[in-house]
């Protein structure tokens, strides 16, 4: 029986990992990867201590704090369902069933997903989530960004600087990103803005060769070599049916990140808490492994 098991080795589930590790508990950390969204973000300016950081750094150097400790670490392994029974958290995953006292849920959040034909089979193939990942991959081609916030405008303004056109699809009549972006990329003389617009249809050979979209009732098909879908994020709660949740998905958290039910606390992306950010990933992921600590001192 564990102490603890950590749900997640993003911001969140490494810093709860490190405070954990240092109050001597016995826990054990599941995670599908190491670093989680931090992989994805090319330069990082806004993590104290760090001016200028690429993701991939940074997550090696979290990488490395946790190697200090001596911990169980199941990576590559998928939590796919937590409950609780008779004050026993059983953890099952796609490899196995764990137990322990209480749980830290820091399984971050994923980009959501258009749900049109051809966006599945066309992924890494020309459909993309991550522009500044994948923008480099475009140099010189036409390309459709998704989207009509700043995820998506950022999207933009990266491939203008990379791809020939950008086509900007939105399904709302009016973008809703900061009026500065938007004005940048109108500026570019590279981005045509289509409102009102939803797209039908993904399609390809090998890669990605075109996409439907209708708007006002015509259906219209635009060559592009790349897609870049920016429609926001879902939470990673679907393993967990009993905690509350909001109407997101989000795991409804206090200021200790306890959720609702006792002994399970919740940190980082995957609650309530606004700014998703890696520093406030970290911060909640520390208060979560005290909250934690606390928790189990006073189990009898
Ligand atoms: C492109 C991009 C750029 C960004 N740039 C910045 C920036 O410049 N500055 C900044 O502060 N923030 C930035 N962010 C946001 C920041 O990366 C996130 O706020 C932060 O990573 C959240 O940390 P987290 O630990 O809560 O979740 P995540 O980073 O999402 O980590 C979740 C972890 O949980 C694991 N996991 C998920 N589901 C399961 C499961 N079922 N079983 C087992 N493990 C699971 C994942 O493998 C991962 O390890 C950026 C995000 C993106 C996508």
């Amino acid at each position: 029986m564990n102490d603890l098991i950590i749900i997640g080795a993003g911001p969140a589930g490494i810093t709860a990992s490190v405070y954990a590790a240092r109050k001597r508990m016995n826990f054990l950390v599941i995670t599908g990867d190491i670093g989680g969204q931090t992989i994805l973000s090319s330069d990082i300016e806004n993590y104290t201590g760090y001016q200028f950081i690429t993701g991939v750094e940074l997550a090696q150097r979290f990488k490395e704090h946790l190697e200090q400790f001596e911990l169980e670490l199941k990576e590559g392994e998928r939590v796919t369902l937590v409950n609780k029974e008779n004050d026993i958290v059983k953890v099952g995953t796609d490899k196995g069933e764990y137990q322990a006292k209480t749980v830290i849920i820091a399984s971050g959040r994923i980009p959501r997903k258009l749900g049109v034909e051809g966006e599945d089979e066309f992924k890494n193939r020309g459909v993309t989530y991550c522009a500044t990942c994948d923008a480099p991959l475009f140099s010189d081609m036409d390309v459709v960004v998704v989207g009509g916030g700043n995820s998506a405008l950022d999207a933009t303004l990266q491939l203008i600087k990379i791809a020939k056109k950008i086509y900007l699809v939105d399904v709302t009549d009016k973008l809703r990103a900061d009026p500065i972006m938007v004005e940048k990329a109108k500026g570019s003389g590279k981005v045509v803005i289509y409102n009102s617009a939803k797209v039908k249809q993904i399609s390809g050979d090998k890669l990605v060769q075109g996409i439907k979209i209708e708007r006002e009732g015509k259906v219209e098909d635009l060559t592009v070599g790349g897609i870049f879908i920016e429609i926001g994020y879902v939470p990673t709660s679907e393993f967990i049916k009993d905690v509350a949740k909001n109407e997101i998905g989000e795991i409804i958290v206090n200021c200790r990140c306890e959720t609702n039910i006792s002994g399970i606390f919740a940190a980082g992306d995957v609650t309530d808490v606004p700014a998703k950010q890696i520093i406030v990933a970290c911060g909640e992921g520390a208060k979560a492994a005290l909250s934690a600590f606390d928790y189990i001192s006073r189990l009898k």
